[in-house]
């Protein structure tokens, strides 16, 4: 008998390949593994729903489900080497197992700020675990505060004023987001929060935390000297990718300083025979020939398909990709179609206040859309970020396109 299709991480992309590969056909032996001892679950609504108590489970799949498409989920085991030459996986327990192919599906560990004394109610947020330590210290705190306005700071800030906290939000850069969407765009999400009484404080990092004397944080000094009272502080700085396990694999990786990664190719093969990558993870090569690493949920579903098809040569979906993302903050969902970036020109095309809509563009060919509460609006433009169309199709008569 031949040795199985081993996916290492048990989170939503390695389930989707595992889901995938059944559905491509593939029938022969496939073990999910995976360091956590949760069944697979999902991770957007840790930010959201679950750490305002309004939702407990997550889970993604029944345990029958396992049985039923005979995937062998290992949980509460963590993958810590591999040799390629010989195709043989070892795990943390001193297991050795044999594959016919590899599928690194690790997602991303969260960053800690370097310097910081180890605190009582300072908390990082990535997976169930973290989220249920904060949910539980939610109820008894008073003011929060919140390191870094990402898509995770962000979030957490409207969860925590939903759930009645003073919030501070402090972001080095001049704006929320401002790194993916742009100055002009993040201050547009910077009105928000502050419309919903966030302190938010741009251009201000973290400089230390202090404490009482039972070792629970109580405030902040920021970088500019001002004080801040915090009895929970989330640390929204980031994540790095899992992959200290491939250190001496000779699968090659991407250099940290670009974002890191397990390098891939267009539809997931990395430089080792037989193994793959898929999911936050992964940086796969794309048409411009950059490898890029994707960290957000529709990419992990997607990517697991193109794998899934790839290793057992089925025909791949034809439809184009059109990168896609969600946010949801208060009652806004922010959504992002295509590659918007921060170095691209915006168009905010329609903004009343609270809700807007903006185009990005590159050299006057459409790049993304992006919309706060505009949700039919985003999905119109589709085609046209698809098509990558001239900005001047997109833009009002009363707003023609500049460049
Ligand atoms: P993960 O979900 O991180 O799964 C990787 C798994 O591998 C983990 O269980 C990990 O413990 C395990 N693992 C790591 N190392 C090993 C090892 N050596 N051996 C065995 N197992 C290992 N995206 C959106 O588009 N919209 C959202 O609103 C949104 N909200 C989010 C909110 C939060 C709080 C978080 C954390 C993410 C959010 N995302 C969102 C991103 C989305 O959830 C991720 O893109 C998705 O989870 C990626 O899946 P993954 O399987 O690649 O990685």
């Amino acid at each position: 008998m031949s040795a199985p299709i081993i996916i290492v991480g048990a989170g939503l992309a390695g389930l989707r390949t595992a889901e995938e590969l059944r559905r491509a056909g593939y029938e022969g032996g496939l073990v999910l593994l995976g360091d956590e001892s949760r069944l697979p679950y999902d991770r957007p609504p840790l930010s959201k729903q679950f750490v305002r108590g309004e939702t407990d489970d997550t889970t993604l799949r029944p345990a029958e489900f396992f049985e039923e498409k005979a995937i062998d989920l290992r949980l509460g085991v963590a993958a810590s080497g591999v040799d390629t030459a010989a195709r043989r996986l070892r795990l943390a327990d001193g297991d050795v197992l044999d594959y016919s192919h590899l599928i690194i599906a690790t997602g991303l560990r969260p960053r800690r700020l370097p310097g910081l004394p180890d605190l009582k109610g300072v908390h990082v947020l990535r997976d169930h675990a973290d989220a249920a330590g904060l949910r539980a210290e939610v109820e008894s705190a008073r003011t929060a505060l919140i390191v870094g306005a990402g898509f995770i700071g962000c979030e957490v800030a409207a969860s925590f004023r939903a759930s009645g906290l003073a919030v501070v939000l402090v972001e080095p850069q001049p704006a929320p987001l401002a790194a993916v969407l742009g100055e002009q765009v993040g201050a547009l999400v910077a009105r928000m929060h502050r419309a919903e009484g966030v302190d938010l404080r741009c251009g201000v990092g973290l400089d230390t935390l202090s404490a009482d004397a039972d070792g629970r944080v109580r405030g902040a000094r920021l970088a500019d000297g001002s004080e801040v009272p915090a009895d929970l502080v989330v640390l929204g700085v980031g994540s790095r990718p899992a992959v200290d396990w491939l250190a001496d694999s000779g699968v090659a990786l991407a250099d940290p300083a670009d974002g890191g990664g397990v390098l891939a190719d267009e539809v997931g093969r990395t430089s080792a025979e037989n193994v793959w990558a898929v999911g936050d993870v992964a940086a796969w090569r794309h048409d411009t020939g950059a490898q890029v690493r994707v960290e957000h949920w529709t990419n992990a579903g997607e990517q697991a398909k193109l794998v899934a098809c790839a290793l057992v040569g089925a025909q791949p979906p034809t439809a184009a990709r059109v990168p896609y993302f969600w946010s949801d903050q208060y009652d806004i969902k922010i959504q992002a179609l295509g590659t918007p970036s921060a170095g691209d020109e915006v168009s905010v095309v329609s903004d009343d206040g609270r809700k807007f809509l903006a185009y990005y563009s590159r050299s006057g060919a459409l790049t993304g859309v992006v919309g706060a509460g505009m949700t039919a609006q985003v999905m119109k433009a589709r085609a046209k970020v698809a098509a990558a169309a001239p900005l001047a199709e997109v833009l009002p008569a009363s707003q023609p396109a500049t460049a």
